[in-house]
């Protein structure tokens, strides 16, 4: 079944009359009703070419879905029913709409300058709510893509027509089309005045003028060419709002302009990487201080010293400093634990004592949960749940044994 599509002929139609043709309940919505709906003319764009469908409302109904069948029918999914043989008021979602219809057409603009000036042909174009692209068949560079943006945006400020034509195939092999058309039948031809030729059912602007403005955000090697972002006229307003803004705060707190933002970024990560360094031999100094005093006013169990201790505001390398500082001690064997539960635990010891350091952890989590495991001269355990008090008490009498 046929229907007259308007936005064939004029994409600036937002507001139509049409009859609704058939109008059923989709199968499987009794939730939120959904019905099909056709129509004997629509402007609504149905997802094709890349370009996502129209949004909008058919009388009464939101549509919710634009859908190309395989018969050139266009099935338009709604929330409301509509009845057969009445003429509904169509509205497009405009802003939606002329979004679409700008990243569309500068896509035929970018595309045909890469293809003008690098013969680097446009294989496929996604556009997304947020992203744009096009795969091209080669890899691109930095300068390329600066010259390609520049053609591209001089045949936008020269305001080119953009046309509509149908043609024969037979007419369509003698013409200098960008790529060749995908379908059979009449095709439809979309025209940039002395700059593109495209067989294409999308919907453009009237004047390349309307695109505004085309940039590449970013491009990636892709399937052995390269997949190129861009973004069209209101977009790359967006866009400079939000990277703006993005730049702005960040500039506020390193307090440089933004061409000097990467290098201040690797100065900090660099003072950054020094002062870890710095602090961890600090801790490490530390610990040996800590450790002797941990030493000195530990219990004697027969043979050897035992240290048990919940360490306030430690972390597992704070821990672990302290544990190695205090095993250094002969006759030591030391269990230190995180003071909040769940807890970190590095036991160690001395190499003139006989305890297992990792059994302890084994024995500490076999009965306190959590994991651990470790050497039987240093090993370490977290997730260790109960009070510190039995935590001190159980690993007091292991490290006794
Ligand atoms: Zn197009």
């Amino acid at each position: 079944m046929s229907i007259e599509r308007l936005y064939y002929t004029d994409a600036y139609v937002r507001t139509f009359d049409a009859r609704v043709v058939t109008c059923a309940p989709v199968a499987g919505s009794s939730d939120d009703a959904r019905y099909a709906v056709r129509l004997d003319s629509s402007a609504f764009y149905p997802t094709s070419g890349g370009q996502p469908f129209d949004t909008g409302t058919l009388g009464p109904a939101h549509v919710l879905d634009v859908i190309d069948d395989a018969d050139g029918a266009v099935t338009h999914i709604v929330d409301a029913p509509l009845e057969s043989g009445t003429t509904v008021t169509g509205t497009i979602d405009w802003t939606r709409r002329f979004d679409h219809m700008q990243q569309h057409t500068g896509q035929h603009v970018l595309s045909a300058a890469f293809d003008a000036l690098f013969d680097n042909r446009t294989e496929s174009f996604h556009l997304g709510a947020d992203t744009c692209s096009i795969d091209l068949a080669k890899e691109v560079t930095a300068h390329d893509i600066a010259a390609a943006v520049d053609e591209a945006n001089r045949v936008v400020w020269e305001d080119r027509l953009v046309t509509v034509r149908f043609v024969s195939p037979e007419e369509a092999a003698g013409l200098p089309l960008r790529k060749e058309p995908a379908r059979e039948g009449p095709l439809r031809l979309v025209q940039v005045a002395d700059f593109d030729l495209s067989a294409c059912g999308g919907t453009h602007v009237a004047r390349t003028g309307g695109i505004g403005i085309i940039v590449v955000s970013g491009w990636e090697r892709f399937r052995g060419g390269s997949r190129v972002q861009f973004l069209c006229g209101g977009r790359v307003r967006q866009r400079f709002d939000l990277w703006r803004d993005a730049l702005q705060s960040t500039m506020k707190h390193l307090s440089v302009a933004p061409q000097e933002l990467a290098g201040a970024i690797e100065r900090l990560q660099g003072e950054n990487k020094q002062a870890a360094r710095a602090l961890r031999t600090a801790q490490e100094r530390l610990a040996v201080v800590d450790a002797q005093a941990l030493v000195e006013r530990a219990p004697l169990a027969g043979d050897r010293r035992v240290v048990v201790e919940s360490i306030a505001d430690a972390d597992a390398s704070i821990l672990k400093a302290l544990a190695a500082a205090a095993a250094s001690h002969a006759g030591v064997a030391v269990a230190l634990f995180s003071a909040v539960p769940p807890s970190l635990v590095v036991v160690a010891r001395h190499s003139d004592v006989t305890v297992d350091a990792g059994a302890v952890v084994k024995a500490l989590v076999g009965r306190f949960g959590g994991k651990g495991g470790g050497k039987p001269d240093l090993a370490q355990g977290g997730g260790l749940t109960g009070s510190t008090e039995d935590l001190r008490a159980a690993a007091r009498e292991l490290l006794a044994r």
